[in-house]
């Protein structure tokens, strides 16, 4: 470890011992938690759980974390043999753990789930899709780049040509009209990212409901850094993203991080109410100069154009509301029914 990376890290671990006592012999190499969430992945848990174990022994051996560190799987509620596999695995190697919620919740709440229970016992965490399509072996980049003193890094997709044209166009897409909608994201940046357990401490903060992790991630602010790599075919079982679980998660980012659709809304319904000023004075003369027996289509296309940007104008503001109303109820974003793992923290109460 080179003396400035050395400085980083001591200066870290001064902060540990004030704010994390669990951590305090932990001074020079971090306590990594890799954290992925698994849902009906009995297909390729069995190829790709060996392959974390490797990347989590190749990092302790090369001296880049501790070999305190876990790999911990958070079952989403699967339905099929996930969690047997995830238990067997704990019993082989105590590098596994596991914790398992209680019912499906999705992606983002089983990766919450995970980083929130690791925060208390490590230093550092990794969250990576279950799937093996994430480059797992950019995790030495990762944790390189913390120890230069990035508190977060960003795994960023450099080149996605093993995902069909639809997906990548509709993925390229997604990252753009988020953009443009005024939730600032990582372009290509999924959930597979570094992040310290100083930044999950001022992340628990943040309580909403709704959670779009990769917009909200930013918005701690923290120094971070970003490590590109290519993305893989999934090694085995299905996607659960199909389109319509993208777009509802697109929708779901927009509405939780930005307003921008309700601005649109306003200036719309300003340039409408403009041509609806223009149409009356234009009505007026026409009365006026006595030409006003037809204008059946006129009439009809104005009462449809008005209709239909009403309608659309209240779903986006009932989009809101609804959200305010999921956020009003204050409900656990996740519940852990298991855990192969007895927590030793002393802030844990079971
Ligand atoms: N996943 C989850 N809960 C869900 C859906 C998915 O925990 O309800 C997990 C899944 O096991 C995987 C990751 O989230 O580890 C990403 O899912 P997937 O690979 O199906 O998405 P894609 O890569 O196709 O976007
Ligand atoms: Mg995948």
């Amino acid at each position: 470890m080179s003396k400035d990376n050395k400085q980083a890290v001591d200066s870290r671990s001064l902060f540990y011992r004030t704010v994390n006592l669990s951590l305090s012999e932990n001074i020079g190499r971090p306590i990594l938690w890799i954290i992925i969430p698994c849902y009906n992945e009995q297909e390729v848990l069995p190829i790709t759980a060996p392959l974390f174990l490797k990347e989590l022994t190749h990092l302790r051996d090369t001296d880049r974390i501790s070999d305190k560190s876990r790999i911990l799987f958070v079952n989403d509620g699967s339905t099929d043999n996930t969690w047997n596999l995830i238990t067997e695995y704990s019993k082989k190697d105590p590098h596994y753990i596991g914790i398992s919620q209680s019912r499906n919740r999705g992606h983002q709440n089983a990766v919450l789930a995970g980083m929130m229970e690791a925060r208390a016992y490590c230093d550092i965490t990794i969250s990576i899709d279950c799937d093996g399509q994430d480059d797992i072996g950019a995790m030495d980049e990762m944790v390189d780049q913390y120890l230069k003193g990035a508190e977060v890094v960003y795994g960023v997709r450099s080149k996605r040509d093993t995902d069909t044209f639809f997906k990548r166009f509709t993925a390229e897409s997604f990252y753009k009209l988020l953009n443009a909608m005024g939730a600032e994201v990582v372009y290509n940046h999924a959930d597979y990212r570094l992040v310290s357990a100083r930044v999950l401490n001022a992340f628990a903060d943040f309580h909403e409901v709704n959670l779009f992790l990769r917009g909200m991630i930013p918005l701690v602010g923290f120094p971070s850094a970003k490590v590109y790599y290519e993305r893989h075919e999934r090694i085995a079982g299905k996607s659960h993203y199909p389109l319509s679980k993208m777009l509802h998660l697109a929708f779901d980012g927009i509405t939780s991080l930005s307003v921008k659709p309700i601005s649109i809304i306003t200036s719309v319904g300003v340039v409408v109410a403009l041509l609806g000023f223009l149409g009356i004075i234009w009505a007026i003369l026409m009365a006026v100069i006595g030409k006003t027996v037809s204008g059946w289509s006129s009439l009809v296309c104005i009462v449809c154009f008005l209709g239909g940007i009403q309608l659309i104008s209240l779903g986006v503001i009932g989009e809101y509301i609804g959200k305010i109303y999921l956020e009003a109820k204050h409900r656990p974003r996740y519940i852990i029914s298991d855990r192969t793992w007895k927590p030793y923290h002393r802030e844990y109460k079971e």
